[in-house]
């Protein structure tokens, strides 16, 4: 398909938002930047955006093939993805298999915990506030959402994602360990997953070895965080 780059219209902490001549598409790029701990640690690598956005082209592709219904259209460069517009549900759909980051300091859960069943969280999506956890009826009256089925159609699609994606892995001798999506709402008023999956959005763990291949390395200065990212993408074309 041919899209032509028009003027940004938003910018992010990992990506740039860029219009095309066509008003239901958008062009996302892919950044180099890292940041953490609500953007107070910054940094960058070079290639990372190069990386995520092949990372999160091929796991769009593999979500729609089963049955997931995303945002994505086309990747358009090696960097660059081309996007229905949705407008963003301010909520962070946190999906957890294992117990680590916030979910252990927050409840004292030990670290690296099998959770006896698939927890999936709302974070509201507000830098300034820190995006904090919140329940369904927090939800409502931030008017994140109209309805409370809505809230639930975030939970199954949430589920549905870290199925088919948990297994996926698990063949490629990762864990997922916990993950992020964000939920958009298109034209028809549809709810489509939207935003990146990629390994600043995701943690994952190698089955065997229990090295973290994620934005950890660059969160706890573990160094080596391209070559994580490096191993994630040769493990999902492998
Ligand atoms: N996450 C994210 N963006 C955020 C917060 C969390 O992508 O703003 C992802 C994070 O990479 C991890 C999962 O969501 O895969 C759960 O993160 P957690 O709540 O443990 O927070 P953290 O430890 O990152 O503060």
């Amino acid at each position: 398909m041919q899209a032509t780059q028009k003027e940004m219209m938003y910018e992010g902490k990992g990506k740039k938002l860029y219009k095309t001549e066509d008003n239901g598409l958008i062009i996302s790029q892919f950044k180099d930047d890292l940041t953490a701990f609500n953007a107070e640690k910054k940094g960058s690598e070079q290639g990372k955006g190069i990386l995520n956005c092949k990372i999160s082209t091929e796991i769009f592709k593999l979500l729609e093939k089963n049955g997931v219904k995303t945002h994505y259209v086309e990747t358009i460069g090696e960097d660059l993805m081309l996007c229905k517009l949705v407008q963003i549900i301010p909520i962070e759909v946190v999906v957890r298999n294992v117990a680590t980051g916030s979910l252990t300091k927050r409840l004292g859960i030990k670290e690296g915990e099998s959770l006896p069943f698939t927890l999936v969280e709302f974070y509201y999506k507000d830098d300034a506030l820190g995006d904090p956890l919140i329940n369904d009826e927090h939800a409502l009256i931030l008017k994140c959402v109209q309805s409370i089925e809505a809230l639930d159609e975030l939970r199954k699609i949430g589920r549905k994602v870290n199925e088919v994606l948990r297994e996926f892995f698990d063949k490629k001798n990762l864990i997922l360990v916990d993950f992020k999506l964000e939920f958009g709402v298109d034209s028809t008023g549809a709810i489509l997953l939207a935003d990146e999956i990629t390994p600043d959005s995701c943690r994952f763990w190698d089955k065997n070895t229990k090295e973290k291949l994620d934005k950890d390395r660059f969160r706890q200065d573990l160094g080596n965080v391209k070559m994580a990212y490096e191993e994630i993408l040769k493990r999902i074309l492998s």
